[in-house]
């Protein structure tokens, strides 16, 4: 069938759909590069309510392509989301976005029947889940930078590999506009926030995308809902299902309510970076049910990717996911298969620490992300061969975040750890790092004794090991620490 698009362009698309849903159908086009949904108006509906509906969607559809639009032309942004391209005109109103191949519906992870069928190449790796996961709250963050939400993530439309740690986002078009587009749908129950699943809201929200963002990420991470544990609410499974959502809903790790604590819990946020298990407790202890104290989504992201510096491989050759986070305190083994890891004896911890001007006109180096309580977070990098140091570990003024233009401020390798076998000795590699200067103990940073490590040049990771990353009071200090594994 023919498609024309209202700014006059035509395709050609499939006569039959290849899914259809409560709002339309979706088509694929010939060339197999794009989908078009067409929509259909709900049975029985008078056709002045049609009428305004479709005037509605239009208004909708142009903003989310013109105005709204957080994809621009750039690749990095367009690979994140399916946003919509064009306005369909004819044979019916729709929308139009490029057709996503070559990824896995986010579901199909989620069931034990529909993961089992999955190709060791789609079910990929935790590492690359990390990645995916990444990547989720990034293009949250996105959205929110535009006021938008998303108003339905969910397990439905989110496409992931893996493998290669690729996500999209998928059925943009019905995106939440403050003040000006209302939404069409509540959201999915298991990721609607309480306070939308007991109707107590009406309407989804940035603060309730950030509760749906977050069960995403706790179940693609830890294998499993963070509400959904033993407790029961009522004898009706309906209405105990809505409870457990809902009003009563209660986080399955809360740290003194172990009531909804399913029996055999193994894989927890425990397992994870200390940040990371806090914000989960952040959005499902604290803010649950107090919507403005959820974190958002670019702490997800900030959060996640300082995580990915922890990751190490398990050593277990036929564990399902090759990957783990390597803990604060030993003893280290891999969460999922239970694996002590014995590839090296110990292995390098390097906590980052930034300068802050002190009151007596001095500088110390503190962790920035001090959690709320005030227990340093130790943001370490855990060295593995290979594991690179780049610009956003080196200056506190870089962010690891991805910049409005879709860019990475600097992606190259400052510095790489290796293992030397011969010594039996880790060490840092100066790959480009201009200012690298290195010394054993010592309290005060400016009190010197610093030694420079020249580029190319390499220097030796032991205990007490301090390393200047640039310049002194205004890069990190890497202070390494050997633990035994
Ligand atoms: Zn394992």
């Amino acid at each position: 069938m023919e498609v024309v698009f209202s700014d006059g362009t035509h395709e050609q698309y499939e006569d039959v759909p290849f899914s259809e849903g409560a709002q339309g159908a979706i088509f694929r086009s010939r060339d197999r590069k794009h989908v078009v949904k067409l929509f259909k108006a709900p049975p029985n509906m008078p056709p002045a309510a049609v009428a305004r509906m479709v005037q509605d969607r239009n208004r909708q559809i142009d903003a989310i392509i013109g105005k709204y639009n957080v994809v621009g032309n750039d690749p990095y942004w367009e690979a994140l989301f399916a946003w919509p391209l064009k306005r369909a005109v004819q044979p019916r109103p729709g929308v139009s976005s490029r057709y996503v191949e070559g990824m896995t519906r986010l579901d199909n992870y989620f069931f034990g029947s529909s993961y089992s069928r999955l190709t060791p190449e789609q079910k990929g790796w935790w590492i690359g889940r990390l990645a995916c996961a990444i990547k989720m709250a990034r293009a949250v963050a996105r959205l929110s930078t535009l006021g938008l939400c998303h108003s339905d993530l969910s397990e439905k439309n989110v496409f992931v590999d893996p493998l290669s740690g690729t996500a999209t986002i998928l059925d943009c078009d019905s995106l939440v506009i403050p003040n000006e587009m209302p939404a069409e749908v509540l959201g999915t129950p298991e990721y609607m926030a309480p306070e939308l699943q007991s109707g107590k809201v009406r309407e989804p929200s940035v603060v309730t995308d950030r509760h749906a963002l977050a069960v995403l990420l706790y179940r693609w991470l830890l294998f499993q809902h963070p509400l959904l544990g033993p407790k029961r609410h009522s004898t009706n499974a309906e209405l105990d299902d809505n409870l457990a959502l809902g009003a009563n809903a209660l986080y399955i790790e809360h740290p003194t309510d172990t009531s909804n604590r399913p029996k055999h819990l193994q894989v927890t946020a425990e397992t994870l970076s200390p940040r990371v298990r806090d914000l989960f407790r952040r959005v499902f202890v604290e803010g649950l049910h107090n919507p403005a104290l959820r974190p958002t989504a670019d702490l997800w992201e900030e959060a996640l990717s300082e995580m990915m510096d922890r990751v190490v491989p398990c050593g277990n050759p036929l564990c399902e996911q090759k990957f783990f986070v390597a803990p604060d305190v030993p003893p280290m083994s891999c969460p999922l298969c239970k694996t002590r890891f014995t590839a090296f004896p110990q292995l390098p911890y390097l906590k980052l620490r930034a300068p802050r001007p002190t009151r007596t006109g001095g500088y110390e180096y503190v962790d920035e992300n001090a959690s709320f309580q005030g227990t340093p977070y130790n943001r370490y990098i855990v060295g593995y061969p290979g594991r690179p140091i780049y610009n956003w570990h080196v200056h506190p003024n870089v962010s690891l975040r991805v910049g409005q233009s879709g860019a990475r401020t600097d992606s190259h390798n400052r510095g790489v750890i290796r293992y030397d076998t011969n010594r039996s000795e880790w060490f840092l590699e100066n790959i480009a790092l201009p200012d690298l200067q290195a010394r054993v103990g010592g309290a005060d940073p400016a009190s010197g004794g610093w030694s420079p490590v020249p580029l190319g040049s390499r220097v030796a990771l032991r205990p007490n090991t301090q390393l200047l990353l640039g310049q002194l009071n205004l890069d990190r200090i890497a202070y390494v620490e050997m633990k035994a594994v």
